[in-house]
């Protein structure tokens, strides 16, 4: 039989940014959000209920699991050492605690 009207999956792409997929190791996937539609005619009319968040891969044309929000670029700044010493020093430190070098 040829349904006209029903429930289909819509996916929303959240973020833009492509992600590497953890299947093909490609730039492939992204974050993307599966609602279930209301359609008719294939015209997703409203959205019956708000999916879970998935990593969907285009070329897997298969959803992951979502991992964890990545390291962003802050945190994957070094903390700044002593030249000397090479111990972390907080930042508003001028002279090392440890050795007493001048930063
Ligand atoms: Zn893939
Ligand atoms: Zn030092």
């Amino acid at each position: 039989m040829f349904i006209i009207a029903g429930i289909q999956p819509k996916r929303t792409r959240l973020d833009k940014r492509p992600a590497t997929c953890p299947r093909c190791g490609q730039a492939t996937a992204s974050r993307q959000r599966v609602d279930q539609y209301f359609s008719f005619f294939f015209i997703p009319l409203f959205r019956v209920s708000k999916g879970e968040e998935v990593l969907w891969c285009d070329h897997c044309q298969m959803g992951f699991a979502p991992q964890r929000p990545g390291p962003t670029v802050e945190d994957l700044r070094p903390a700044p050492t002593c030249r000397r010493c090479g111990r972390p020093l907080a930042p508003d430190f001028n002279y090392c605690p440890y050795c007493g070098a001048p930063r």
